[in-house]
C-alpha cells in the first residue's frame, strides 16, 4: 500500500471510530486503527453496567466487526506508549509504527485531582472493566452485610456514596436507589435495607452545573423522591477506605465511593509540551492540528481548540469526538487533493440525563423538558446510540424486562474485585 496515505489513529472511541469510517472509504488512504482494547465501548452506558441494567456485551462492541468490508482498514490491538514526530513514527507495545498523519484520539481518564495518590480507594467508571468491578464490589459488600449484622462497620459496608453530581454521577445515583427499592428487597430478604444509604457529594451548588436551572431543580427533586442524601456545596476532603470528611467537617460512612467528579486528557510521551494544556488536554487549532505538529492531530476528549464560543473548549461528550472525526475526515480528504482545510465549527445538540424509571431531564438547543416524556427520548436517543443491530436488541430487551418487571439481570460475582 506504498501508494497510499497512512493513517495511524490512537483510540477507537466515538472520535476514532468516526474519523476511520469515514476515510476507510477513500481509496487514497491506508487506516490503522489502534486500541488497547478490541472494543468499543459505550461509556454513557457504562454505569447500568456497574448497577446490573445491562450486560457489558450491550455496550461493548469489536472493533474488527464495526469496520467488516472496509477495504483500506487496519486493526492493531496495543497500546500506544510515545510519539516520536521527527521520525514520524509511534512506540506501542507490540513495536513500532510509522505514519503520514497521526490521530490522537485516546479520549480521558478519571480526574481524581487532590486524591490522586490514594485513587485505588476510590471505584472509577471510565471502563467496562471498571464497571464490572464497582457491580461486583457492591454485590461482594452486601454479602459481607448478610453475615456481619451487628458489626461496628455494618453501615460503612451497605452505604454508597458518589462524589460528582454531573450527569454520570445523578445517573448512577437514581439507578443504585432503584436497586435499593426494588432488587435488594426481593435478593436479600435478610438484609434491612431502609438502612442502605445512598449519598452524592456535589462540590458546586446545584447538580448538573452544565445544563440548565430547571434540569438541576428537576434532577434534585427526583433524587430526593427516591431517597438519594444529595448534598450540594459539599467538597470531600478526606477518605479513608470508610470514612468520607467533607470539607465543612461532616463525616459519612462507606466503603463504597464512585469517583464522577472529572476526567483529564489520556496523553502520550513525544508531544510539544507546551500543547498540553488545562485538563491535560492537547490545544489544537480550529484544524484540529496539534500546535507546532504539522501532522499530528487530536479529536475528542483529548483536544482543546478554543473558539470565541467556546472558550474553555469543546465539551468532552460523545457529539464532539464525533463531530471532530468526521470533519477531520473531510479535512484530510481535501488537504490530500490539495485543497484548504475547514474550520471546524461545533454543532450543539443539546444534553440529557435520567434519573432512574420514567425520569429525565433533556436540554435542547432552545427547547427544555423534564419527567416521562424526557425519560423515553432519552432512551430512544441511547438505544438508538448504541453500536450494532444486536446491541440495540438486547439493550432494548433488558430494558423492557426492568420496565415490566422492575427486576435487573443483576447478582452475580464471576470475578471478585479486590482493592489494592
Ligand atoms: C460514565 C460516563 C458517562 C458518559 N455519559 C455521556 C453522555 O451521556 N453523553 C455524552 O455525550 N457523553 C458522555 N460521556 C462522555 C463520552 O463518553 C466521551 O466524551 C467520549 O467517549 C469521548 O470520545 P473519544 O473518542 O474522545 O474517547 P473515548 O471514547 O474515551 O475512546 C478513547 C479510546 O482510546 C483508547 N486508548 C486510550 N489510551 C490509549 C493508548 N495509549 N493506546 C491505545 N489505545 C488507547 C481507549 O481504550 C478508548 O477505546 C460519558 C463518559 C463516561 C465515562
Amino acid at each position: 500500500m506504498e501508494d497510499k496515505t497512512k493513517v495511524l489513529i490512537v483510540g477507537a472511541g466515538f472520535g476514532g471510530i468516526a474519523l476511520a469510517k469515514k476515510l476507510s472509504r477513500n481509496k487514497n488512504f491506508e487506516v490503522v486503527l489502534i486500541d488497547k482494547h478490541n472494543y468499543h465501548t459505550f461509556q454513557p452506558l457504562l454505569y447500568q453496567v456497574a448497577t446490573g441494567g445491562l450486560e457489558p456485551d450491550s455496550i461493548a462492541y469489536p472493533i474488527r466487526r464495526i469496520f467488516r468490508g472496509h477495504k483500506n482498514f487496519h486493526f492493531r490491538m496495543a497500546e500506544v506508549t510515545k510519539v516520536l514526530p521527527e521520525e514520524n513514527t509511534i512506540e506501542t507495545n507490540i513495536g513500532k509504527m510509522d505514519y503520514d498523519f497521526l490521530v490522537l484520539a485516546m479520549g480521558s481518564q478519571s480526574n481524581f485531582f487532590n486524591f490522586e495518590t490514594q485513587k485505588e480507594q476510590f471505584m472509577a467508571m471510565k471502563t467496562v472493566p471498571d464497571a464490572l468491578d464497582m457491580r461486583s464490589f457492591i454485590m461482594q459488600n452486601l454479602e459481607k452485610a448478610t453475615v456481619k449484622m451487628g458489626n461496628k462497620h455494618e453501615q460503612a459496608i451497605i452505604n454508597m456514596a458518589i462524589v460528582g453530581g454531573g450527569p454520570t454521577g445523578v445517573e448512577l445515583a437514581g439507578s443504585l436507589a432503584e436497586m435499593k427499592h426494588y432488587v435488594l428487597p426481593k435478593d436479600f430478604p435478610e438484609l434491612d435495607t431502609s438502612k442502605l444509604n445512598i449519598y452524592l457529594f456535589e462540590a458546586a451548588p446545584r447538580l448538573l452545573a452544565a445544563m440548565s436551572e430547571d434540569s438541576s431543580k428537576a434532577s434534585l427533586k427526583y433524587l430526593k423522591k427516591l431517597g438519594v442524601h444529595v448534598y450540594l456545596n459539599a467538597m470531600v476532603s478526606g477518605y479513608d477506605g470508610k470514612n468520607i470528611t467533607l470539607k465543612s467537617g461532616e463525616k459519612f460512612q462507606s466503603e463504597t465511593v464512585i469517583w464522577t467528579a472529572g476526567v483529564k486528557g489520556n496523553v502520550i510521551e513525544g508531544i510539544n509540551k507546551k500543547a498540553i494544556q488545562a485538563g491535560n488536554r492537547m490545544k489544537v487549532n480550529r484544524y484540529n492540528q496539534i500546535e507546532s505538529h504539522e501532522n499530528i492531530f487530536a479529536i475528542g476528549d483529548v483536544a482543546l481548540m478554543f473558539t470565541e464560543r467556546y472558550p474553555k473548549g469543546h465539551p468532552q461528550v460523545a457529539p464532539t469526538a464525533i463531530q471532530h472525526g468526521e470533519h477531520l475526515a473531510k479535512n484530510l480528504i481535501r488537504k490530500m487533493n490539495g485543497k484548504q482545510m475547514l474550520q471546524f465549527k461545533y454543532f450543539d445538540k443539546g444534553s440529557m440525563a435520567t434519573v432512574g424509571r420514567l425520569k429525565a431531564v433533556v436540554d435542547l438547543p432552545g427547547y427544555k423538558f423534564q419527567g416521562m416524556f424526557a425519560w423515553w427520548v432519552w432512551m430512544f436517543v441511547h438505544l438508538m446510540s448504541l453500536v450494532g443491530f444486536r446491541n440495540k436488541v438486547i439493550a432494548f430487551f433488558d430494558w423492557s424486562y426492568n420496565y415490566f418487571t422492575y427486576d435487573r439481570p443483576l447478582g452475580l460475582i464471576i470475578r471478585p474485585f479486590r482493592r489494592k
